[in-house]
């Protein structure tokens, strides 16, 4: 047997007992398999934690959580009872190691964020903002972000049953916190809606629609249908992903009698007019993947839909390891039938650094996966990079490892850049996480935050709005990034 570092071996996929918590003692199957229960007991804040858990978490971690969401949290708290139940699967709430185990669980670290997660030297990048991908600039109508040459993302809603701690559309999504404020639509979703269709029917280029939010599982499955049977009538969209992390966060909406029946119904037009329907979900663990989570998933390939693919993203603490990421692409293809698809790098919001990875990290990951899983089924590790899209991570045409600064380069150009000759010869910038970089490194980024007058780079400045901001890169290359905002 020769010795390998990642060894491979099926696991079974277990649904953790949701009777060991206190609060759910007395939740029966039935219960637990319902949709609506699960919506009704979501956890929303420090005390409904506090209910389910019983005693078995201490005042400290509520405290801890309480001040995060205060001082930093982008995104309120919701978790439903089926992400919760497999946080610390294998420690009783009543076991004295309770507390420990909740604090070092993947699942906690990024759907219950507590403050003493977050680095304190620099808890954003400077370049941190709340719509680091500029999504909201290059909407062709409200909600429509037209950002590569075929293909569109439609935001129908603001909404998931489940928030994530680092929410790239934290901008957008969710409710307010108590630090951030969050962007409305300025129209009424059925305008919204009308409009990004009559913008896709008169536009022939476009082939390929993400149909998002938030989360399409919390729009009423009507509205939903409508939309995608819309799309399936306009003849130049050939591609249809639904965006649902409550596949895996709420599949117990995947699988009720009115969702299957109406993806049949859509799978089945998809399948006559040639057209491909993919669900696109969001599982960051392992452990996240159990036996409900399959039936939900291989449930939604028995309506004929082509695929349902996952895409993932890369969090310190979470999944930053080779073994993490093998074991978590191994259960979604052997045991759920879904597709590894992606694994991003975290985005640059607010408050993420202690979750982002640096580029070399990234690239390292990648290369670690490699050759284990299938070909088709090997995730790509990408990094979303402002104003140019998904690149991956070995793409970068340059990295200063230093300052922690990559340079990327487009081929295609948006609507912002329709009148930009340059804008093809340009360098895009991304940047690592500060306090990841080499001595030298952190201490030029220091200095900076020194210099700045308007203390837009402390740890105490405010948030800017959208915008674009040029300045000539430390080698002197025209480099465009978005707009320094905070560090806070
Ligand atoms: S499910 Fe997606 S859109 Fe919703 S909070 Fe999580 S990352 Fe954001």
């Amino acid at each position: 047997m020769v010795d390998q570092p990642y060894v491979y071996r099926r696991r079974e996929l277990t649904e953790p007992d949701w009777r060991r918590f206190p609060g759910w003692a007395g939740v029966t199957q039935a219960e637990w398999e319902s949709a609506q229960w699960q919506r009704a007991h979501c956890v929303k804040n420090a005390r409904q934690l506090r209910e389910v858990t019983g005693a078995g978490l201490g005042e400290g971690f509520f405290g801890d959580l309480e001040r995060d969401q205060r001082e930093r949290a982008t995104m309120s708290m919701l978790v439903p009872p089926q992400m919760l139940n497999t946080i610390a699967p294998a420690t009783a709430p009543e076991d004295r190691a309770f507390t420990d185990a909740f604090y070092a669980d993947p699942v906690r670290r990024y759907m219950i964020p507590v403050f003493s997660d977050r680095r304190a030297d620099w808890p954003s990048h400077p370049y941190a903002q709340r719509d680091s991908l500029h999504e909201a600039e290059m909407w062709a109508v409200e909600g429509l972000t037209h950002r590569y040459p075929t293909k569109v993302l439609a935001e129908l809603l603001p909404t998931c049953p489940q928030y994530c701690g680092h929410c790239t559309r934290m901008d957008l999504v969710g409710n307010p916190t108590p630090l951030f404020g969050k962007q409305k639509f300025a129209l009424a979703r059925g305008d919204r809606l009308t409009a990004m269709l009559d913008y896709l029917r008169r536009t022939p280029g476009v082939r390929d629609v993400v149909v998002s939010g938030g989360d399409v599982a919390n729009l009423p499955w009507p509205r939903l249908e409508s939309f995608v049977a819309s799309l399936l009538e306009i003849e130049n969209i050939r591609d249809i992903r639904l965006a649902s992390k409550a596949l895996m966060g709420l599949p117990q909406h995947w699988l009720s009698g009115e969702v299957r029946a109406g993806m049949s119904r859509l799978g089945t037009v998809a399948r006559s007019r040639g057209v491909n329907i993919a669900i696109h979900t969001h599982v960051n663990a392992a452990q996240s993947v159990t036996p409900l989570v399959a039936r939900a998933a291989r449930a939604m390939l028995d309506t004929g839909i082509r695929d349902v693919r996952n895409q993932g993203v890369l969090l310190r603490g979470v999944n930053d390891s080779a073994g993490a990421l093998l074991d978590l692409c191994f259960s979604l293809l052997d045991e759920a039938g879904v597709m590894p698809y992606y694994f991003y790098m975290c985005d640059m919001i607010p408050g993420s650094e202690h979750w982002r990875l640096t580029l070399r990290e990234g690239q390292s990951l990648q290369q670690e996966i490699m050759g284990y899983l299938p070909g088709f089924a090997t995730p790509r590790v990408v990094c979303d990079v402002p104003y140019v899209g998904k690149r991956w991570v070995h793409q970068a045409a340059r990295y200063d490892t230093s300052l922690g600064i990559s340079y990327w380069a487009k081929n295609y150009r948006t609507a912002l850049e329709a009148d930009d000759p340059l804008a093809l010869g340009r360098e895009y910038a991304y940047y690592d996480p500060i306090y990841m970089l080499p001595e030298d490194g952190q201490a030029w980024w220091r200095a900076r935050a020194r210099r700045s007058e308007h203390s837009q780079y402390s740890e105490h400045s405010q948030y800017s709005e959208h915008g674009q901001y040029s300045e000539h890169g430390t080698e002197g290359a025209a480099v465009t990034t978005a707009a320094p905002s905070a560090a806070g």
